[in-house]
């Protein structure tokens, strides 16, 4: 598909000059005007007054130095981002990325894929992402202690509770959170709401962790029900083995289905008794190993080097959980070929538009991220309406929340796929639902 609105070519012929060097963002933004085609074509005034021009453009980028020392005495210097993209509809929201691949496009496409994102779970909060290309892994925690501490004392000039309150993503958990909590706390002298995916005992919402990986496997059994199917007896395969792989295998075997497979950026392990996730969050969330140690204790199992061989596993259902175009056009045809009928994206783009292109042709029920993965940020809101309220509520309660929403969600996606002619095109439905509200909250701002 290519995009042959007039005006939405316009502005994506602008948005490539100005962003050559930002092939992420680019993909991201194309995407999404593809799809607003015939929402732009209903709402001529879009154009009268720059709407999408101002769409495509962060409200703010914020750029920053984090310099720290390490173990050894040296002084190592880091990068740090934060993309303050869209908040029309509520306080900028969106995860950190530490990782060596952040660059500014990495956290613009992300920023941007953020603000649909949001809308979509119905609550107020706008749009917006940020990290470093620090990298986590094989540092000691008295590092990644400093690393935080000094990206939040820029950070904290930035943020708020009512501003922009940032999360986790990939390389930032509980241990980091706490980390950057702590140095904002003691430099603001305030104990305020103003980081997501807090711990227990200092304002974190219960289910927060679980939040993600269960919220993809709710929105992806709502597209299944939609279509006359289901997880109960089926062959799943994910990759990655963090946070989202790793609550997305306990809530798809919690609805009936078998993982098989999980991976992290050396390779992946193939069991087809069915994963033991006690094993792996052991290997992942205490010890900090690699995945290649599950087949070390599990002699049944095959491990792999590489990332992409994970595709060619025949499933029934494929949940990518690790990071952006994780799945090209020869994986997609790989999982097609093996009779894979339905893919829901964990991860963030982890599909490339090829690979999108081949589940539609194919008539693979497709569930977008910014839909499929929206429980993360969406009890992130939840989170800052406990803390707003200074009150908690319990597990089973968030995660009925979290349930009602990613349903909701879908039912969205559906609606709008339907309205614009378009039935079970979950990628259209994600976007133009999303852009909706947040057009009409721009519209009745003004010119801002
Ligand atoms: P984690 O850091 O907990 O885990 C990331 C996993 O993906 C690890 O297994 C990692 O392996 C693997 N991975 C990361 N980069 C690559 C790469 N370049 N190639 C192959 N594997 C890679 O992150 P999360 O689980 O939090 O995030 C995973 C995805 O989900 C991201 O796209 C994130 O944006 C998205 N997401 C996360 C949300 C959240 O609440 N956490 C919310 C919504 C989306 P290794 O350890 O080897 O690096």
């Amino acid at each position: 598909m290519a995009i042959s609105n007039s005006y939405l070519k316009s502005v994506f012929e602008q948005v490539q000059k100005r962003n050559a060097n930002e092939p992420e963002f680019l993909q991201a933004v194309e995407e999404v005007l593809e799809s607003l085609e015939p929402v732009v074509e209903a709402h001529p005034e879009y154009e009268e007054v720059g709407l999408i021009e101002r769409l495509v453009e962060p409200e703010r980028v914020i750029y920053f130095r984090v310099p720290w020392v390490d173990d050894n005495g040296k002084t190592q210097v880091n990068r740090g981002f934060r993309v303050q993209f869209n908040s029309a509809i509520g306080p900028y929201k969106g995860g950190l990325r530490f990782h060596p691949s952040v660059y500014q496009g990495i956290i613009k496409f992300l920023g941007f894929e953020q603000i649909f994102k949001n809308s979509l779970t119905g609550l107020p909060i706008g749009g917006g992402k940020g990290g470093s290309d620090f990298d986590p892994k094989g540092k000691s925690d008295a590092e990644v202690m400093r690393f935080c501490q000094s990206f939040m004392t820029e950070l904290c000039k930035h943020i708020g509770a009512d501003t922009d309150v940032p999360a986790g993503d990939i390389g930032v958990g509980g241990r980091e959170i706490g980390y950057m909590f702590g140095q904002y706390k003691r430099l603001r002298n305030e104990f305020t709401g103003v980081l997501t995916g807090k711990g227990l005992t200092y304002g974190g919402s219960l289910a927060r962790t679980e939040a993600t990986g269960y919220g993809l496997c709710y929105y992806t059994d709502a597209m299944l029900k939609a279509n006359g199917k289901s997880f109960e007896g089926k062959t799943v395969v994910i990759s990655g083995s963090g946070n989202v792989a790793i609550y997305a295998t306990e809530k798809a075997t919690a609805l009936g289905a078998k993982v098989v497979a999980l991976s992290d950026s050396n390779g992946y392990i193939y069991d087809k008794n069915g994963i033991d996730l006690d094993c792996v969050k052991q290997l992942k969330e205490v010890e900090r190993k690699r995945i290649k140690e599950y087949a070390a204790t599990h002699p049944d199992a095959e491990y792999h080097e590489g990332c992409s061989g994970i595709w060619t596993i025949p499933c029934d259902i494929a949940l990518p959980c690790a990071t952006q175009n994780e799945i090209n056009e020869e994986s997609a045809k790989a999982l097609v070929k093996n009779g894979c009928f339905a893919v829901g994206e964990g991860a963030n783009m982890p599909s490339t538009p090829e690979a999108v292109a081949v589940f539609q042709s194919n008539g693979v029920l497709f569930g977008p991220a910014k839909a499929a993965n929206a429980g993360g940020v969406a009890t992130s809101a939840l989170e800052m309406s406990q803390n707003s309220m200074r009150y908690s509520w319990t597990f089973e309660e968030v995660d009925a929340k979290l349930k009602d929403i990613m349903e909701g969600i879908f039912e969205k996606c559906d609606t709008a796929s339907k309205k614009y002619g378009h039935e079970g095109n979950y990628v259209m439905g994600a976007n133009i639902a999303g852009f909706e509200k947040v057009a009409d909250s721009m519209m009745a701002h003004g010119i801002v």
